[in-house]
């Protein structure tokens, strides 16, 4: 089985910032994740290049906008690595193959009567690059999230047939009820598409900076059709020599951020309706992380900088405290001083503790090697027992529910914690009698904790590799409690998550 999954494509004018991060990170855990269950993954992410703001920026600062988006893109495609993202292609809607292969399947919609030629009247923000309708409007004409006043643009241009698409639209959310996710999402989408569509337009004159239309290169593409094609085009020339296209096509998941659902959940489907292509299986839609309370941190000052947390912590701090704190699909609120408290009591403690007390343990009492024995019943049924885990995060992360599912894990590892409190086995190992107890009871920590490590791996890979290691574990194949036996090696490591040092 094949997965494709991706991410907004970025838009080189803006720095790189953790909301960036956030929409990567969540699709490299679903990427490696389907990895892990021996899926056939592709994982994109990239650049959105053309457009107006990106001309503009290019203008005042005297360069053209392709060196401006080289060096801009060049930002996205660092960023990757420091977050530790594994993706497996990064498209430039600059590479010259994508710009052909828009222009291919625009002339095809084109070609199929879903655009015309017309007068286009509203009022422009050139910093979305987008018309705003009246009712999108704030105060005085001005852009809701730029907040600058707004002109008047009269322009012939091309528009695309949006409203043509309404009924196919309707008929394609009922009878995919999981088109989108979350459901309130969903039912806002929904809501603007019986709101009743209207044409938009497909091109602007006056403007150099994008893909010519094939049937009047006078005009170029409106960059949002450009830039959501992105997802498509990618498929035919990431790889040299080979078309990726049938594959992965259509896409089993696009990550994005809230504020650009509509064009994602409506024009994106009818524009591949319209040019006869299979629309992505499904696209999950996630809120914005919130500066929270500014509570002087011990480490981090008030103000989470996503950059400093990668260059003190490394990047798995981040990507966990990312996703355990705010439920993904919601807005919510991050601080330092809350990023200090989940890696103190929830990576240090649970799951650093943890692993250092079961690796010395075995060490101590069984000479470094994981005794064979079947797991304990106590702590494979029971709250919050750990048989099934794995399946159940699987069901889990199928509906896209990354925070329920590292809440899934995390269960577990407080109830390894628990469970060694209650077994007691340094009381064990000093009663000749309880060997086998003790065999038992290092053997379910063990499996224990290489079960739920697995489960990590795609939050915390960079962690989760070296505890693996550790264990003598091979594999990165998701297993249930039980599935190894007992005799690998183990070894001794560093604590995974060090104490914080405080700035004197
Ligand atoms: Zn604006």
């Amino acid at each position: 089985m094949t997965y494709y999954v991706t991410t907004p494509i970025y838009y080189v004018n803006a720095e790189p910032h953790l909301g960036h991060a956030y929409s990567t990170i969540a699709a490299d855990i679903l990427a490696r994740h389907m990895r892990q269950r021996g899926e056939d993954v592709f994982f994109q992410t990239g650049t959105d290049e053309h457009g107006e703001p990106t001309a503009l920026a290019a203008e005042r600062e005297g360069v053209s906008p392709k060196e401006l988006a080289d060096r801009n893109s060049a930002r996205f495609r660092e960023l990757m690595p420091k977050i530790n993202v594994s993706n497996d292609f990064f498209i430039r809607t600059s590479d010259p193959e994508h710009i052909a292969k828009v222009q291919e399947v625009m002339q095809r919609v084109h070609d199929n009567g879903h655009v015309y030629e017309g007068v286009y009247e509203g009022w422009y923000c050139p910093r979305c690059a987008d018309f705003k309708t009246e009712s999108e409007l704030g105060p005085g004409n001005t852009c809701p999230i730029h907040e600058i006043e707004l002109e008047r643009q009269r322009e012939e241009n091309w528009f695309f047939r949006l409203s043509s698409f309404q009924d196919d639209l309707e008929r394609l959310y009922e009878e995919r009820p999981g088109f989108v996710v979350p459901e309130f999402r969903r039912n806002e989408a929904l809501a603007f598409i019986k709101g009743g569509l209207e044409d938009v337009s497909l091109s602007r004159p006056n403007l150099s900076w994008g893909v010519p239309l094939p049937w009047d290169p006078g005009q170029v593409m409106y960059v949002w059709f450009d830039a959501l094609l992105n997802y498509y085009t990618s498929l035919s020339y990431a790889r040299e020599g080979e078309d990726l296209t049938d594959r992965f096509w259509p896409c089993d998941l696009h990550v994005l951020a809230k504020d650009i659902l509509k064009f994602h959940a409506v024009i994106w489907p009818a524009l591949l309706m319209a040019a006869g292509i299979e629309r992505p299986r499904r696209m999950v839609i996630h809120g914005f992380l919130l500066m929270g309370e500014k509570k002087m941190s011990k480490s981090l000052g008030n103000v989470l900088d996503p950059f400093e947390v990668i260059d003190r912590f490394g990047a798995d701090p981040l990507r966990f405290y990312c996703f355990r704190e705010v439920s993904f699909g919601q807005d919510g609120s991050i601080a330092p001083s809350g990023f200090e408290t989940r890696y103190e009591s929830e990576l240090a403690n649970d799951y650093g503790n943890l692993a250092s007390r079961t690796l010395a343990m075995i060490e101590r009492y069984r000479d470094g090697v994981v005794p064979d024995a079947a797991p304990d019943a106590a702590l494979a049924g029971g709250e919050d027992g750990l048989e099934g885990i794995s399946a159940q995060v699987q069901e889990l992360l199928d509906r896209v529910e990354l925070t329920q599912a590292l809440d899934a894990i995390w269960r577990r590892v407080r109830r390894l914690n628990r469970y060694v409190e209650e077994a007691r086995p340094w009381d064990l190992a000093k009663d000749e009698g309880e060997a086998e107890r003790l065999d038992q009871v290092l053997y379910s920590l063990a499996e224990g904790l290489r079960v739920v490590t697995l489960l990590l791996l795609p939050y915390i890979p960079e962690t989760a590799e070296k505890l693996l290691d550790a264990l003598g574990e091979e594999s990165r194949e998701l297993a249930e409690l039980g599935s190894r036996g007992g005799g690998a090696r183990i070894e001794r490591i560093a604590p995974l998550f060090p104490k914080i040092e405080t700035d004197a």
